[in-house]
């Protein structure tokens, strides 16, 4: 028997050092070769210590024999993987040389606090000496695991657990409710501070170029994401529910998170964390069909094989492919590609059960306009089909995110992305101390795990800039920051802060048997955070 990883990875690879007998893949180092999305533990090699399964941050790791039923195909998956590339020992990479850090001569500032931010503070914390002050500019920690990860996904939010150690170090501070860039700008973090990392995502979202973009009923997927996980940014938004078909448009996992909120039964959504206005606005949707447009065929689909298997299991939904969207042939070189291939050949023969809802995958269908007067009334797509109109008043585009330029930083208009090399940022020449990890340094690509190596990367060029003496200079004390902060926002919101916040959702949910209820107004938070 053997151990067995399954879509719920979340790539962060904390089980891969602890396997006593090296048998879990891929394990490279390199951001590039990060690119695989799951991880895989030979079954021939395991020895069903547990090691891994116990160091899971996210409960991904299960026992061959405890697979529950619908995760048991991830059993073969494993295995391929290890018959196409089998296991080969690994030279553990040599530790990264750092130079010592005496008390005061390294404090880091981390912009954001989303998973790239929680990297980096946990690479830097636990170095002695280091100390690192955390900005964020919500009253709530935890950027996109909080507000991005599916309500249905509690297991992956749980990967908040191992930064508490961080969040509660003394050497660490987290600053919340201050914006970087209004509250305090890159200068005055420059002058209480020897290097700045900025984490701060791509916070916006990609546009179609097509006509009737403007038309109402036409949102960013991002909308409905933040709407849904309570964001106070999003939470006013109102989506027009009541055509019976939606179209999404892009095939990416934030495609078929939406897909699942938007049809999967009120029961099940409301054992979620999901916000209490989605819920509400959800008791009245008239949707039954959600119609996810992908311009390339199945083999290029963005979507993890994990999240498209997982989709045929979601209760009174069907999935539907039509078998004419499929290639003729099945070879392909990639484990993870043949098994969405596998996948949706399964998905092609299934016949439809009467009453239930329907997610439809249109391969290789391109958008072409956004119909309708004031309204979106409907799409214009283009197929080998020919030109055609789905009728739908409710459109999200899910073409991925886009980094917004920073106040005082370079940008490349492009890639939506910060110029750097391995996380420290060029113009030019290196601009002195300043550094960005996560998708503002490498764009809106992997999942919450592919921050860690991305973090790794970036702290070593700073270990690199430190040990070289070009971060040594006199900066502003503690004291000088805390009252600069204290002028211009008042009461400090921090780690207690949001305890007392976290503690007050949690009793929110208690009473409705959910795991919390979330405040989503800013006002609420800071009532909820100075109160407890
Ligand atoms: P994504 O993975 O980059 O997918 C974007 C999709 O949009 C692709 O299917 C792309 O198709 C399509 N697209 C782009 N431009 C288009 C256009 N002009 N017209 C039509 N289609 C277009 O983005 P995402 O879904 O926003 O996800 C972002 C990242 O977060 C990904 O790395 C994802 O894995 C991660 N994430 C992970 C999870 C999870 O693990 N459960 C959940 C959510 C998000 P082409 O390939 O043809 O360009």
């Amino acid at each position: 028997m053997a151990y067995v990883i399954t879509q719920n990875c979340c790539k962060d690879a904390s089980c891969v050092p602890v396997c006593p007998v090296d048998c879990i893949r891929p394990a490279e180092s390199g951001l590039d070769s990060a690119s695989a999305e799951m991880l895989y533990i030979d079954p021939e090699s395991c020895i069903d210590c547990g090691a891994c399964f116990e160091e899971c941050p996210v409960g991904a790791i299960h026992y061959e024999e405890d697979l529950p039923p619908e995760l048991r195909r991830f059993k073969d998956l494993n295995a391929a993987y290890f018959e196409r590339h089998p296991l080969e020992p690994v030279s553990p990479p040599a530790p990264a040389a750092r130079a010592r850090v005496d008390a005061g001569s390294l404090r880091v500032a981390i912009i954001g606090s989303g998973p790239a931010a929680c990297y980096a503070a946990a690479e830097l914390i636990d170095v002695d000496g280091v100390e690192v002050n955390l900005f964020e500019r919500l009253p709530t920690p935890f950027g996109l695991i909080r507000a991005g990860v599916a309500p249905d996904h509690q297991h992956t939010k749980s990967v908040v657990g191992i930064f508490e150690r961080v969040f509660t170090n003394p050497r660490f501070a987290g600053h919340f409710n201050v914006e970087v860039g209004r509250t305090i700008n890159h200068g005055e973090l420059l002058a209480h501070h020897h290097a700045v990392i900025y984490a701060v995502g791509a916070a916006t979202s990609r546009q179609l170029g097509i006509p009737g973009e403007d038309l109402v009923g036409h949102h960013a997927a991002a909308e409905f994401v933040g709407w849904y996980n309570g964001h106070p940014d999003h939470a006013g938004h109102q989506f027009d529910l009541s055509s019976e078909c939606a179209v999404i448009v892009g095939n990416g996992n934030v495609a078929l998170d939406v897909a699942r909120v938007l049809l999967m039964d009120r029961a099940t959504l409301a054992a979620t964390d999901v916000a209490q206005h989605t819920l509400d606005a959800l008791a009245d949707s008239a949707i039954r069909e959600v119609v996810i447009l992908a311009r390339r065929g199945i083999a290029h689909a963005a979507f993890s094989a994990g999240e498209f298997l997982a989709l045929g299991h979601l209760d009174g939904v069907d999935v539907v492919v039509d078998p004419a969207d499929l290639p003729d042939d099945d070879a392909h070189d990639d484990v993870e590609t043949s098994f969405k291939l596998a996948i949706a050949r399964e998905y092609a023969e299934r016949s439809p059960t009467p009453g239930n809802k329907r997610v439809v995958f249109r391969f290789g269908a391109a958008p072409v306009a956004i119909l309708g007067t004031e309204r979106a009334e409907g799409l214009e797509v283009s197929s080998a089909r020919g030109a055609e109109v789905i009728e739908t008043s409710l459109i999200l585009r899910s073409i991925g995110y886009r980094g917004l330029p920073v106040a005082g930083l370079p940008y490349d208009e492009d890639s939506g992305t910060v110029p750097n090399e391995c996380g420290r940022v060029v113009d030019g020449a290196p601009v002195p101390g300043t550094y960005v990890t996560g998708w503002i340094k490498r764009g809106p690509r992997g999942v919450i795990g592919t921050n860690r190596l991305c973090a790794e990367e970036t702290v070593a060029q700073l270990w690199a800039d430190f040990g070289a003496g070009l971060l040594a200079r006199d900066i502003a004390g503690r004291e000088s920051l805390d009252a600069l902060l204290a002028a211009r926002v008042g009461e400090p919101v921090g780690w207690q802060s949001w305890r007392a916040i976290d503690a007050a959702e949690r009793d929110r949910g208690a009473q409705t048997a959910r795991p919390r209820v979330k405040f989503v107004s800013i006002e609420e938070m800071l009532s909820a955070g100075l109160r407890g």
